[in-house]
C-alpha cells in the first residue's frame, strides 16, 4: 500500500511504503487518528511509535518498529496572526494547501521546496530547502510548535520561550515526539517571474557561481556533467523585500522561449509558468504545479550539502565523474541555502551549496556511484540530506554536526524511554 493511497480509515495493517516505494516501513500498521485527543491517547499507550508525513523520504528516516502515525486524518488547521506575522498550521497539511489558503489572507511563506506536496512537519523535520542566497531552509520560519510527548500530553516548544534550545528541536528527525501543529513566520504575498535560460556552460557556472546565483531572489542550475552545460532557472521577485536585493545582473545568452521541464525530454505540462509571466511566489517558487497529482515517484535520490565557497571546487571533481554518473541520472540540480541556527541543519552556521541528484529506481546501480560521488564531495565539507539516500557509514555522519551531543541529550530529557527512537536515526547520531 502506497502511503499515499490510503485517505480514510483510522489504520491500516498491510504493509506502507514510501513515495517512491524503494522502502517499505517495518512498522506494525499505519494510524491515522481523527482529533488530536485520539492521538494523545494513541500515543501514550503506545511503546514505539512515530510520525510518519506523507512519505517523500527516500530512506529509513520515518521508521518505527512500533506503529506509525500520519496526521492528514485531523482537521485541517490555518491560524493567521497578523500582528505576529504568524501563521500555525496543522503538522500534517502540505505546502500547497498552507500557501494557498495563505494567500487568501494577502500572505506568503519567504520561501518554497520544489514539489507543493509535501508535508509541513516532514519537510521541517528534515531540513528540506529551496533555493535562494538569502533564503533559509524551510524549517527556519519555525516560530513555535506542539509536540506530543511520549506520555500522550502536547506541550508547546517556542523560539520565544527556550532561544537556547528551540533551534535544536525543530529540524529532530521525528525524534523529540509527535508535531501536531507549526507556528510559521509570514510576509505579505509576493509575485514571482520565472526565466529559464539554457546552454550554460559549467565552465560559466563555476567561474560566475556568485553573479549566476544572485541574480535573483531564487536560482536553480539544472547540470549535465558529461555534456558540461546546465539549464538555469531564475525566479525574480516582481518588487524586492526591503534591504535584500538580488541583481547582478547576470543573463545567461540563451532565454528560453518555451517552458521548460527540469528533467530534458519530459513535457513542461506539470511545471508551475515560466518564461517571465509573474504569478504569485506559491505558484512559481515550487518547479512543480500545485494541482497536479504526482504519482508514486519512479526515481531515488540524493543530495549534498557544502558550505558555499566549495561550490567551483565541487562543480569540477563531479564533472570528472561525468561518465559515472550519467548512464544512472535523471537531473542534477544546484541550488543555494543560507546559514541558519539549527542543530541538525546542514546550513547550521554556514551558507550552503546543495548538489541534488533525482536518479533512475534501480538501487543497486546507483548506491555506488552515490558512494562515488560523497567521496569525491564529503572532503569539501559535504552533509547529506536527512531525507535522501546516502552511502556514507552511518557512524560518520553524527561527525559531521557540531551539535549532536547536545541533540542526543535534549532527546533522551524529552524522551526518556526512547518511545520515537528509530534505528536509521540512532546509528546516524550515534545514540
Ligand atoms: C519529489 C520530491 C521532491 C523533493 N524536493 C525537495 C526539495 O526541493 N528540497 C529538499 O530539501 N528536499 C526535497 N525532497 C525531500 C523531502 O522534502 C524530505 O524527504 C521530507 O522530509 C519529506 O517530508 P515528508 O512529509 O514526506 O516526511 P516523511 O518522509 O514522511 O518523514 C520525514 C521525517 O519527518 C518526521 N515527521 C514527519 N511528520 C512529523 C510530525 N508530525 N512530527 C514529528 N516528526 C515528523 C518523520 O518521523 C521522519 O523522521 C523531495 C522529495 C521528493 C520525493
Amino acid at each position: 500500500m502506497p502511503i499515499s493511497g490510503s485517505r480514510s480509515g483510522q489504520k491500516s495493517g498491510a504493509s506502507a511504503q514510501n513515495w517512491a516505494g524503494n522502502i517499505v516501513f517495518r512498522a506494525r500498521q499505519v494510524r491515522r487518528p481523527r482529533s488530536v485527543e485520539e492521538l494523545r491517547d494513541l500515543v501514550g499507550s503506545a511503546s514505539r511509535i512515530r510520525a510518519l508525513g506523507s512519505g517523500h523520504s527516500f530512506n529509513r528516516v520515518a521508521d518505527t518498529e512500533g506503529d506509525l502515525v500520519r496526521l492528514d486524518g485531523l482537521p485541517p488547521l490555518i491560524d493567521v496572526d497578523e500582528a505576529d506575522s504568524t501563521v500555525t498550521v496543522g503538522a500534517g497539511m502540505r505546502y500547497g494547501e498552507v500557501t494557498t489558503a495563505l494567500h487568501e489572507y494577502g500572505l506568503a511563506l519567504a520561501n518554497l521546496a520544489s514539489l507543493p506536496h509535501i508535508s509541513v512537519a516532514g519537510c521541517c523535520a528534515t531540513a528540506t530547502h529551496g533555493s535562494g542566497d538569502s533564503e533559509r531552509c524551510l524549517a527556519a520560519a519555525v516560530t513555535a510548535m506542539e509536540v506530543v510527548g511520549p506520555d500522550g500530553e502536547s506541550a508547546r516548544l517556542s523560539r520565544r520561550d527556550d532561544p537556547r534550545r528551540f533551534p535544536g528541536a525543530v529540524v529532530a528527525l521525528g525524534a523529540l515526539g509527535i508535531v501536531t501543529s507549526l507556528t510559521l513566520s509570514v510576509e505579505p504575498a509576493f509575485e514571482v517571474s520565472q526565466h529559464v535560460y539554457t546552454g550554460v556552460p559549467l565552465d560559466e557556472v563555476a567561474e560566475r557561481f556568485g553573479d549566476i546565483f544572485g541574480c535573483a531572489y531564487s536560482v536553480s542550475a539544472f547540470t549535465d556533467y558529461r555534456s558540461g552545460r546546465a539549464r538555469v532557472w531564475t525566479k525574480h521577485r516582481t518588487a524586492e523585500r526591503d534591504g535584500s536585493v538580488h541583481r547582478t545582473g547576470w543573463r545567461g545568452k540563451t532565454p528560453a522561449e518555451a517552458a521548460h521541464h527540469p528533467i530534458p525530454g519530459i513535457p513542461p505540462t506539470h511545471c508551475t509558468e515560466q518564461l517571465g509571466v509573474p504569478g504569485p511566489s506559491y505558484e512559481r517558487l515550487p518547479h512543480f504545479r500545485p494541482d497536479f497529482t504526482p504519482s508514486n515517484g519512479e526515481e531515488l535520490q540524493s543530495e549534498l550539502l557544502l558550505p558555499r565557497d566549495a561550490a567551483p571546487e565541487a562543480l569540477t571533481a563531479l564533472r570528472g565523474l561525468g561518465d559515472r554518473i550519467a548512464p544512472v541520472l535523471q537531473i542534477s540540480e544546484v541550488r543555494t541555502v543560507a546559514a541558519d541556527d539549527l542543530w541538525l541543519s546542514p546550513a547550521y552556521e554556514r551558507d550552503c551549496v546543495g548538489f541534488h541528484f533525482t536518479w533512475v529506481k534501480d538501487p543497486e546501480a546507483v548506491l555506488p556511484v552515490v558512494a562515488d560521488v560523497e567521496e569525491r564531495l564529503l572532503p569539501l565539507g559535504a552533509r547529506p540530506h536527512w531525507g535522501k539516500l546516502t552511502a556514507m557509514e552511518p557512524a560518520r555522519i553524527a561527525a559531521l554536526y557540531e551539535r549532536a551531543a547536545e541533540f542526543r541529550e535534549l532527546v533522551r530529557e524529552r524522551d526518556p524511554g526512547r518511545v520515537f527512537a528509530n534505528e536509521f536515526v540512532d546509528q546516524l547520531l550515534a545514540f
